[in-house]
């Protein structure tokens, strides 16, 4: 048995016929720039974030950067994010010249510690930058909290998290802005790099789609020097088809988390991220935490089971971000998890018996039978 972290093969060849007459109504029409799938799709979007505006862009990391662009903050602003995320996180903020503070994770959920952003806050902070990682959503009631006390926009980056909820709301009408990115893994994908900002502020909605698109008006009347950032029509043409099936997905994704859960919840050896209150998560990976993290990573692999690292060395110990003057020490948390996190297979279509092949063998390294 070859049991791999996700397969995007069987997503496809599931709903083939509907996905390649999407393909092909765009490539007849020929509008392959801001063609009409880019604007159904992002009306479609933004009712299921539960926002008033989606812009496509061109992918999840320029989604976070032309959201800070949007803000205009001062040239010195200080946006504080955490120390275990992908690194387009922290670039985007450096792209869009501010500057990345980062925070610790909490040691119950492994996502941000609202605790640790209240320490990285200077006079110069002007963001608060959460990530809703695994497809679990933060803590938003303490960060919406820290931002209304200092005056703070919040920008949730959701790129693992589409259709998640929290207290009820979708990710996506969270934070001031929220960013998603639509890389073929995640929970949605494109076939190929596509992303987008939801936001409930057409001035927010009105600069993004300005900034992503040349800073034009007309075709050839530039407002501001912009970027090329558009979301191409056979992406949103795909995306849109695929949108349709995002619930029933994610809820394919929950059964089986919830299958590991139960079948490795008598192994102490085995720690599991607590869900932070009030949460929905749509479990874009699942992660655990053991000791002896790459001696498990080997038994597994012998019996033809992938698994990932997300994220094997925190941001802030990375050498790009050597400069920024943080140490070994810094964020204790992220530190401890960082050589123990692991992350077993998971996609929606990841056959039953499969989950419950992978947790025995997570089993069996423990001795467990
Ligand atoms: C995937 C991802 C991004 C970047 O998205 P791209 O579309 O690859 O640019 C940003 N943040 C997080 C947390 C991600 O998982």
């Amino acid at each position: 048995m070859a049991i791999p972290l996700v397969d995007l093969r069987a997503q496809y060849v599931a709903h083939k016929l509907e996905l390649d007459s999407a393909l092909h109504d765009v490539i007849d029409g020929a509008s392959f720039i801001k063609g009409k799938a880019v604007f159904e799709f992002e009306r479609n979007f933004a009712a299921y974030s539960e926002a008033r505006h989606a812009v496509g862009v061109a992918n999840g990391t320029d989604a976070v950067r032309l959201a800070i662009e949007a803000m205009e903050f001062e040239p010195d602003a200080e946006i504080v994010t955490v120390t275990n995320t992908f690194i387009a996180t922290a670039e985007a903020v450096t792209q869009a010249r501010a500057r990345v503070r980062f925070a610790d994770i909490d040691r119950r959920t492994w996502l941000i510690d609202p605790k640790s952003i209240r320490d990285a806050l200077t006079p110069n902070t002007a963001a608060l930058l959460p990530v809703h990682l695994f497809g679990t959503p933060v803590d938003m009631d303490s960060v919406a909290a820290i931002a209304h006390d200092r005056g703070l926009k919040v920008i949730d980056d959701s790129a693992q998290a589409h259709g998640a909820r929290y207290k009820g709301r979708r990710v996506g009408s969270l934070g001031d802005v929220s960013t998603f990115s639509f890389y073929p893994g995640k929970n949605l994908g494109a076939f190929g790099d596509a992303g987008a900002v939801t936001t409930n502020s057409d001035d927010v909605d009105e600069r993004i789609r300005l900034l992503a698109d040349h800073g034009r008006l007309e075709k050839y009347e530039h407002l501001v020097e912009g970027w090329n950032s558009r979301l191409d029509t056979v992406h949103a043409a795909v995306l849109d088809a695929k949108l349709r099936h995002l619930d029933q997905w994610n809820a394919s994704r929950r059964r089986i988390a919830d299958q590991y859960s139960e079948l490795l919840a008598d192994v102490p050896e085995v720690e599991i991220p607590e869900v932070t209150a009030g949460a929905e998560p749509v479990r874009h990976l699942y992660v655990i935490a053991v000791e002896e993290r790459d001696r498990l990573r080997q038994h597994l692999a012998e019996q033809g089971i992938a698994t990932g690292i997300h994220y094997p060395i925190p941001l802030h110990l990375q050498p790009a971000y050597r400069h920024l003057g943080y140490a070994r020490g810094d964020f204790p948390v992220a530190e401890w998890l960082a050589p123990r996190i692991l992350s077993l297979p998971i996609y929606p279509e990841l056959p039953d018996d499969q989950v419950a092949f992978v947790a025995g063998a997570v089993r069996s390294f423990f001795g467990r039978s």
